[in-house]
């Protein structure tokens, strides 16, 4: 017979124990979170750049009877609507009973992720060999670039209107690209720089090929061959760079990590782990009360700006708009709104776990990470969401049975980080941070945990449905 101490039954009550959700989610949810990520996977192969991560989302939306916003139309609940934003940035939109104006539930995560992008005059030839010109893209560690096979994503906009895309590098049988670095036998001098100078953002040049044009005369005759490859294929010319996005990203698919298989392995999981969650979770909703709203950003890795980034009016006119085809007021409806911010957090790495404060980190396996405030240097540039706020989400995640947990990125006046939260809170929305943790953020080849990623689906779903 085992009573309880008397302490131990006051611990009970009164300590906030943290639990490993493995343990304490039965077989039911953890071969359901198995079979999510099956399909998360594939939207992650998909999904290499933003402009690929709206297309595909925007197809699955449209298979589940979305359809384009249209202005002056009228809409009615249970309605399923997207606005796509220069096919960088989408608006998933359900039509609730209750009006506009009473607030709509927004849940937002970004598209965009940390790469290479080739510069405008990005070609030329060194030593017979023919490379790109880059310009890191979002906060990379540069030393973990080089030797990793890359593939080419974007397009060429052409002076005559049309759109040339290219994606090149992700089936077996097709070419990839490399940056190169020296070998260890002659890096003695490499050797002293410091990590971040390790590689320098001039040294991110990516070999395209060696092959010269069969001309004995003539100088650059191997960039020469290239242009006429890239000549017959897109038809493009060597200007038309200029008027280009192309973007290098990791070649690799994604896998599961682990002899047990628990968690996930990509490219672009930050913020694509809680993209994907956002929008699954949208598309499995009918007919909420207030009115659901998913979007899905770019250029969050580059400080949210630009006209598709959510430093601009965008996620205001959506909701005016909304609120306006009822006759609503939308700066009331944002009034009323509240927002899920809902992005990668740092999962605490047991190789590197000085940066981390234990009793505020996020693990692997504890679910989903709320994370009321990001921000670095005494809590500068962040939403700090209210308490009541954090009160009203807590209760609905215990309600719903759904594992998480709290933290903080890093130790204080470690380092810091933003998301798109405060933005969005600049609208007069309740917003809170909420995302999934993640092993080597923004490098190459990140890791994820199934679970923490099923549990941001049900989050979501929770919050909008
Ligand atoms: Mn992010
Ligand atoms: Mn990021």
């Amino acid at each position: 017979m085992s009573e309880k101490s008397i302490s131990a039954e006051l611990k009970e009550k009164l300590f906030y124990e943290r639990k490993n959700g493995r343990l304490k989610a039965d077989d039911t949810v953890l071969s359901a979170a198995d079979e999510y990520c099956e399909g998360y996977k594939q939207y992650l192969n998909l999904s290499k750049t933003e402009r690929e991560a709206a297309k595909v989302s925007i197809k699955m939306a449209e298979e589940k009877g979305f359809k384009p916003f249209v202005i002056g139309e009228s809409y009615s609940a249970g309605d399923k609507l997207y606005i796509n934003n220069r096919g960088k940035t989408v608006a998933f939109i359900i039509v609730g009973t209750e009006p506009v104006e009473k607030g709509v539930n927004i849940t937002a995560a970004h598209i965009d992720s940390p790469r290479l992008d080739l510069k405008p005059n990005p070609l030329y030839e060194e030593l017979e060999l023919a490379l790109f010109k880059t310009h890191y893209y979002g906060g990379i560690r540069k030393y973990q670039w080089p030797t990793v096979p890359l593939a080419l994503h974007g397009v060429f906009a052409l002076r005559d209107g049309s759109v040339v895309e290219v994606s090149l590098g992700e089936a077996d049988d097709e070419p990839k690209f490399v940056v190169n670095d020296l070998l260890p036998h002659l890096a003695a001098e490499q050797s002293k720089r410091t990590l971040s100078e390790g590689i320098k953002g001039e040294e991110l040049n990516v070999l395209i090929g060696s092959h010269p044009f069969r001309d004995d005369k003539g100088s650059e005759l191997v960039k020469l061959n290239i242009l006429k490859l890239l000549n017959e294929k897109y038809g493009i010319v060597e200007e038309d760079f200029i008027s280009a996005e192309l973007e290098l990203v990791p070649a690799t698919k994604s896998c599961d990590i682990g002899f047990d298989r628990s968690m996930v392995g990509s490219y672009g999981q930050d913020d694509r782990v809680c993209a994907y969650p956002a929008l699954t979770a949208i598309l499995d909703i009918e007919k909420p009360a207030r009115t659901a709203v998913v979007i899905l950003a770019d250029k969050e890795e580059i400080g949210s700006e630009g006209n598709t980034g959510l430093n601009s009016d965008f996620v205001r006119y959506v909701i005016t708009d909304l609120a306006k085809m009822q006759g609503g007021d939308g700066t009331v409806a944002l009034r009323n709104s509240r927002c899920l911010s809902a992005d990668v957090n740092a999962g605490m790495d047991p190789t590197f776990q000085g940066p981390f404060e234990r009793r505020n980190a996020a693990l692997l396996n504890y679910g989903v990470v709320i994370t009321k405030y990001t921000g670095a240097r005494g809590k500068s540039s962040t939403n700090d969401a209210s308490a009541e706020y954090v009160a009203e989400v807590r209760a609905m995640l215990d309600n719903a049975d759904i594992i998480w947990q709290t933290a903080e990125l890093g130790k204080v006046d470690a380092g810091g980080g933003g998301t798109v939260a405060m933005y969005i809170a600049n609208l007069g929305v309740n917003v809170i941070d909420l995302g999934v943790p993640v092993l080597s953020m923004h490098a190459p080849f990140e890791t994820t945990a199934k679970l923490d990623i099923y549990m941001c689906y049900r989050t979501m779903y929770e919050f909008m449905k």
